[in-house]
């Protein structure tokens, strides 16, 4: 049988290159968006073109009501919840000093009362069904933490410490909770970042690139595939962090 899987934020960067990667292998997949309305249609348009169907969702996953129709759409479509991909996020550089309580509450909702939410819902469907995989995108910030990205960096240590504890709480149940951390990766969300620095932060990383969506989404299609890893934190860095 054909398994379901949730992914948040999958209308660019790395969500995106998830959606593409897991829709070529067989799974049913729900591609959760919110203001990229456009994005998803036609990533939903561009896969049908090569044979591939997958259903789009609007949800602002920092809302609890918005996160309790996401699941109960998906439940009504496949009845069976198999993997859920935390993949959504946003991202800000302030000075700690500058950052207002807007600018806190607003990553925290994002980043990780999202991750919160989601799997909170998912997760009744999991224990029912006693399997299930939940993937968590966090930060390298998240272990080592960002100068100028606190809030960042806390949204995404508490990801990592979610993904921890549930493991060990989830594991009877038959549900593996991993995160993957990824280093500096080529998406909108580095388009801050000028040439020069992109060329700097190389010059640190051993592999002396930066990353890949498809990098991620590769690692997400084995964390599916794979039965005995679970409550990992699996940084995907080019060595940046060791
Ligand atoms: P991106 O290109 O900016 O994409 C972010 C995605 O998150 C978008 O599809 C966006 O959807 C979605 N999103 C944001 N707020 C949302 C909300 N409230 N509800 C639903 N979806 C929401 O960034 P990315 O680089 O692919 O980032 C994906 C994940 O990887 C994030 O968690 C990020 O923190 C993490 N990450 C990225 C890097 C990197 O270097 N790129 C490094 C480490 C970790 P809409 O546009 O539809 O709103």
């Amino acid at each position: 049988m054909k398994k379901t899987i949730i992914v948040t934020g999958g209308s660019n960067g790395i969500g995106q290159s998830i959606v593409e990667e897991l829709a070529k292998n067989n799974y049913n997949i729900i591609l959760n968006y919110n203001k990229s309305e456009g994005k998803a249609k036609k990533i939903q348009e561009e896969l049908k073109k090569i044979g591939y169907e997958i259903e789009i969702y609007k949800a602002d996953v920092s809302k609890r009501e918005e996160v309790k129709k996401l699941v109960e759409y998906a439940i009504e479509k496949y009845k069976k919840i198999d993997v859920l991909i935390n993949n959504a996020g946003i991202s800000q550089t302030k000075l700690f000093t500058d950052i207002t309580d807007e600018d806190w509450n607003e990553m925290i909702n994002t980043n990780l009362n999202s991750v919160f939410y989601t799997t909170q819902e998912v997760v009744k469907n999991m224990i029912h069904n006693k399997e299930g995989c939940i993937i968590n995108i966090s930060s390298i910030w998240g272990i080592v933490g960002a100068s100028c990205e606190v809030h960042y960096s806390v949204s995404k240590a508490g990801i990592d410490a979610m993904t921890k504890s549930l493991a060990k709480e989830l594991g009877l149940s038959n549900i593996r909770v991993n995160s993957i951390a990824p280093g500096i990766i080529k998406t909108n969300m580095i388009k801050n970042l000028s040439e020069e620095e992109i060329e700097e932060i190389k010059k640190e990383i051993p592999l002396q690139k930066i990353g890949k969506p498809e990098n991620i989404a590769q690692c997400i299609k084995w964390l599916i595939e794979d039965e005995y890893t679970t409550g990992q934190v699996i940084s995907i860095n080019g060595g940046w962090v060791v």
